[in-house]
């Protein structure tokens, strides 16, 4: 949605809450990017009235998280988060604050994770900053709201929200507060796979990972994920963007499978298998346009860049796409002909014998750019 228009809605929605008389503010992502002219994914608000009236505020269209004190109003089609005033009292398991409705915005914002993603702004578009969110964002400095070690061992996901955020804006992580995260990086372990695995897929396309990569290195968060930790090394001295997959497929060249260690889903498995079957062919530079057939171009173009991140290219991804985009068929089942028409016309049972002819067949359209007519490449293969 166009932003003055996602602005504008997120307005009206303090406008109605205000005019009941309760306190209500765009508070946290949306402000530090507005603050830096960045786009932002969604509006958040937070206000002193409790879910059941902003519920009843907004009746025509709302879902809710009562656990998190949530109401999500939809406006054209854009979700806008309304969370109640809450204060964080204790956390169980360096993970979940357990945490109770509160009227004070001041301590709604303090529980907050970092300075600059504490500030809030009403509906004049006036920022509101307890915590020096403002001053720190002006410096480009990603600091703890309060005391480092305390923070990211209430929540351990903190850590990596830190590099996350540190990489995605380019700001420099303040020193105490990565001193917390060495102090407290053994606590990873109580963060579940799937928010790391949410967290990473964040950090690999943040734009300035480059930058932050020996600080995440030397931090000990990866103590727990050796294929990870290897993978990262790897990147520190070579840097090239990967996305989650392809540092996966890095990850599992260098320490074998880790599809445990990483939760993947049964299609990134094949897509790891795939391209870890074409770093061998490569390596051993017995690549042919007949190894493509059947798949993808995806895991070929990864196998060339993890190729490239270890200092072993042999092939470039420009000509080999050339290759690909000009094999006349991708799949064996674009050929004119199946295993069938092999064993009616040429009389032939063996399967094995089957698909050498198939083989023979797919060569000869790739390569002697034989039409793929049926007529023409039985006759072929009848002489052969
Ligand atoms: P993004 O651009 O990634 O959405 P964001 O700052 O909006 O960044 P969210 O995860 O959407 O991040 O959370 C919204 C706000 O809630 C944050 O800005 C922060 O104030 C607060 N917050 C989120 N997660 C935590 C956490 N683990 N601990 C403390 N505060 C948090
Ligand atoms: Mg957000």
């Amino acid at each position: 949605m166009e932003e003055d228009l996602k602005l504008r809605n997120a307005i009206k929605i303090l406008n109605v809450l205000n005019e009941k008389g309760f306190e209500a503010y765009i508070v946290g992502g949306y402000v530090r990017d507005r603050l830096l002219g960045i786009e932002s994914k969604d509006i958040d608000i937070t206000t002193n009235a409790l879910p059941s009236v902003v519920q009843e505020l907004f009746p025509s269209n709302f879902s809710k998280s009562l656990k998190y004190q949530t109401v999500n109003v939809i406006l054209d089609e854009t979700e806008y988060e309304i969370t109640t005033y809450r204060v964080d009292l204790s956390y169980k398991d360096h993970r979940h604050p357990e945490s109770k409705v509160s009227s004070s915005l001041k301590s709604d914002l303090r529980r907050r994770d970092f300075t600059v993603n504490a500030m809030c702004m009403d509906k004049d578009q006036k920022i509101i900053d307890y915590v020096g969110g403002k001053e720190d964002l002006e410096n480009k400095i990603l600091r703890t709201v309060g005391i480092p070690r305390k923070r990211f061992s209430e929540d351990a996901l903190r850590m990596f929200r830190a590099f996350r955020f540190a990489s995605r804006l380019g700001f420099t992580i303040d020193s105490d507060t990565y001193e917390g995260i060495k102090k407290n990086a053994s606590l990873i372990k109580y963060v579940s796979k799937e928010r790391i695995k949410d967290e990473l897929t964040g950090i690999l396309i943040a734009p300035y990972l480059k930058d932050n990569l020996s600080l995440i290195n030397d931090s000990g968060i990866f103590k727990l994920y050796p294929g990870l930790k290897a993978a990262f090394m790897v990147l520190e001295r070579n840097y090239y963007p990967l996305d989650f997959l392809s540092l996966t497929a890095l990850s599992s060249y260098l320490l074998g499978d880790l599809s445990e260690e990483l939760l993947l889903s049964k299609k990134e498995r094949k897509t790891v298998k795939d391209i870890l079957h074409f770093i061998e062919l490569f390596k051993e530079k017995k690549a042919t346009p007949l190894s493509f057939i059947d798949f993808e171009y995806q895991p070929i173009e990864y196998a060339i860049l993890i190729m490239k991140v270890l200092d072993m290219p042999i092939y470039d991804n420009t000509e080999i796409k050339q290759i690909y985009e000009d094999m006349p068929i991708k799949n064996m089942k674009d050929l004119s002909i199946n295993g069938d028409d092999i064993k009616k016309y040429l009389q032939l049972s063996d399967s094995p014998l089957i698909k050498t002819y198939l083989n023979k067949a797919a060569s000869l359209v790739i390569y002697d750019h034989i039409p793929n007519e049926k007529e023409i490449l039985l006759e072929k293969l009848r002489e052969s």
